[in-house]
């Protein structure tokens, strides 16, 4: 079976070094001594100032919009998204107010945000998606203007530079995702970072319950993670440029062998992550019939992202976003992952150049 990714595990005998090491300190969770190493590994080599390990990306975003004290208002954001971006707005009683997406890279398109600004935005949400930069001075600008708080989704974002600074470093907030199927993962897992002390602050207390010993600060609720799970987080992160080298040569060989094929626009100053390899058909009907033909092979490559978001049956109110919509029937990720083998990228090469 291929799937379109394949977690990457680390040599099992690191792993249980530092399980050993639990079994020494027995602490579990509660931020302990190795979630403390991981988080300031990661600071380190995210160059970022404040991080947050949490229990995974989703809460990380409910955390973001709740430490910037986001309530009950309408958040500007993509519709071309996995799922979370979205139901992480709709769980704190927020209403997303989509924004279409550029036809290039799928990330928000700018010029058209101004427009969708009431009394009632409090914010803006995009995604860095599938790793591609957002047009963060257009966002900045438009935030500064209206006083907005930015929030970025930086799930797929690892380990990306953008005009030689790491993507996740920008906004008010950026979120990661550090699930299984990521670049990076921790099993399950995610981070909030900032570089603000006092949203750093919030976040602290938030994720624990909102209190400090016996004193009740604030509103809170658990986004921990645990010892075990820094454990592989601190296990794999030896491993991430070596695995990021591996991606970009799949990459290349895709590049090489489909050269017919729609393909995103990468911006010109950006170091990739490879998380993603994604390409667009010319029709829905061209798209499932490739699907088809692979899952025939035991090839399941995935239909990131499908549904466009502003289409989610349980939403408020019906909001058109026409490129989003077309994008997400046309588009699929092949399989990319370290160890995926040459012989099976062609197999995958030579169906969908059949195809089309
Ligand atoms: C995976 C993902 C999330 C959610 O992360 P989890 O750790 O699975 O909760 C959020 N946003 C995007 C864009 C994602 O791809």
């Amino acid at each position: 079976m291929i799937y379109v990714t394949k977690s990457f595990l680390p040599p099992v005998k690191l792993y249980k070094k530092y399980i050993d090491n639990i079994w020494k300190t027995n602490q579990i969770t509660n931020q302990g001594p190795l979630l403390k190493e991981l988080e300031n590994k990661l600071k380190k080599y995210l160059h970022v100032k404040y991080l947050h390990f949490l229990s995974n990306g989703t809460v990380a975003l409910q955390l973001a919009l709740d430490a910037l004290n986001i309530k009950n208002g309408e958040i500007i954001t993509t519709p071309f998204s996995y799922v979370a971006t979205t139901s992480s707005i709709l769980w704190e009683r927020c209403s997303p107010v989509f924004v279409d997406i550029e036809p290039d890279n799928f990330t928000i398109d700018v010029s058209q945000i101004e427009k969708k600004i009431t009394k009632k935005t409090k914010a803006i949400l995009a995604v860095h998606v599938f790793g591609y930069a957002c047009d963060i001075d257009g966002i900045q600008k438009i935030a500064k203007k209206y006083n907005l708080k930015v929030i970025y989704d930086g799930a797929h974002a690892f380990s990306v530079k953008y005009k030689g600074k790491s993507l996740l470093d920008y906004g008010d907030i950026t979120t990661c995702s550090f699930h299984a199927t990521k670049l990076f993962h921790t099993v399950e897992g995610g981070c909030c970072i900032t570089k603000d002390k006092k949203t750093n602050d919030k976040l602290e207390l938030a994720k624990r319950f909102g209190h400090n010993g016996d004193i009740h600060k604030q509103l809170g609720i658990n986004a921990k993670n645990s010892e075990f799970h820094a454990a592989m987080g601190l296990s794999n992160l030896p491993f991430i440029d070596k695995i990021i080298n591996e991606r970009k040569k799949i990459s290349k060989l895709y590049d090489k062998l489909l050269p017919e094929i729609q393909k995103p626009k990468k911006q010109e100053n950006l170091e990739y992550n490879y998380a993603y390899y994604p390409v667009i058909f010319k029709n829905e009907k061209q798209l499932l019939n490739v699907i088809s033909r692979l899952n025939k092979e035991n090839i399941f490559p995935r239909r990131y992202f499908y549904p466009s978001l502003n289409t989610l049956p349980y939403l408020m109110k019906k909001q058109n976003c026409s490129v989003s919509e077309n994008i997400s029937k046309r588009i699929v990720c092949l399989p990319i992952y370290a160890g995926l083998e040459n012989k099976n990228i062609e197999k995958i090469i030579k169906i969908i150049n059949r195809i089309i």
